[in-house]
């Protein structure tokens, strides 16, 4: 899959304003921080095409991006910011479960997880909703760049990564598809877009 075009076409807040169309959209989600607008300017090869300004507490939308004329990358709001203690921590806010239960054009969700930290509890969580609602899903491993720490505790992005796989393996028979990147590197590029490509059969 070649990369021929990119363009922001329409911030919406909520799944009945997202673009009526019959293009297939891949949907990026992940904690904040995780390294989500760095992935999306990284793949599409724009310094700031998913801004890279986003406050909390600023409104939050689902962002669709065109791609090639052809399918969408689907920019939804990052969670974990303020897991509130005592609240029930589901971290997907209901505008992001409702695209994920009821947009038709969705193929897969591309789940963000930082492999420069040990696994996050809110990250296993969100992997379990998709599962057991049946979204497909793909994981792809962030920051992978990043070496051990050298303070104790700090682990390799592949100790990271199979511990978190591991966890998974709790409750999933079969893991899904996991690609490695780094926004740093360019690390999974062509790994993702060939992964996207397969998942749609371009
Ligand atoms: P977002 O909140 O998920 O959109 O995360 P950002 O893309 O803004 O990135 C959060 C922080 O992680 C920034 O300081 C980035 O420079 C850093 N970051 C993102 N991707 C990578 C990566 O692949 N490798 C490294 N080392 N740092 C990254």
């Amino acid at each position: 899959l070649k990369l021929r075009s990119a363009e922001f076409i329409i911030s919406s807040t909520d799944v009945s304003k997202c673009p009526d169309t019959d293009k297939p959209e891949f949907a990026v989600v992940g904690r904040s921080n995780v390294g989500k607008s760095s992935l999306i300017n990284m793949v599409t090869n724009r310094k700031s095409l998913a801004m890279t300004s986003k406050k909390p507490g600023k409104t939050q939308t689902i962002n669709h991006f065109l791609i090639n004329d052809d399918w969408y990358l689907v920019d939804l709001p990052g969670y974990g910011y303020a897991a509130a203690p005592g609240k029930a921590r589901s971290a997907w806010n209901e505008f992001t479960k409702d695209y994920f239960l009821n947009r038709k054009q969705l193929v897969t969700v591309l789940l963000l997880i930082d492999a420069s930290i040990a696994p996050q509890e809110i990250d296993l969580e969100c992997a379990e909703w998709l599962g057991e609602n049946q979204v497909p899903v793909s994981l792809v491993f962030t920051k992978c760049d990043k070496r051990k720490k050298t303070k104790a505790g700090g682990k390799h992005p592949t100790e990271n990564i199979a511990d978190f796989e591991s966890m998974l393996k709790e409750t999933w028979d079969e893991l899904p598809p996991k690609i490695l990147t780094s926004s740093v590197t360019g690390t999974g590029r062509h790994e993702l877009l060939s992964h996207l490509s397969q998942l749609r059969s371009f």
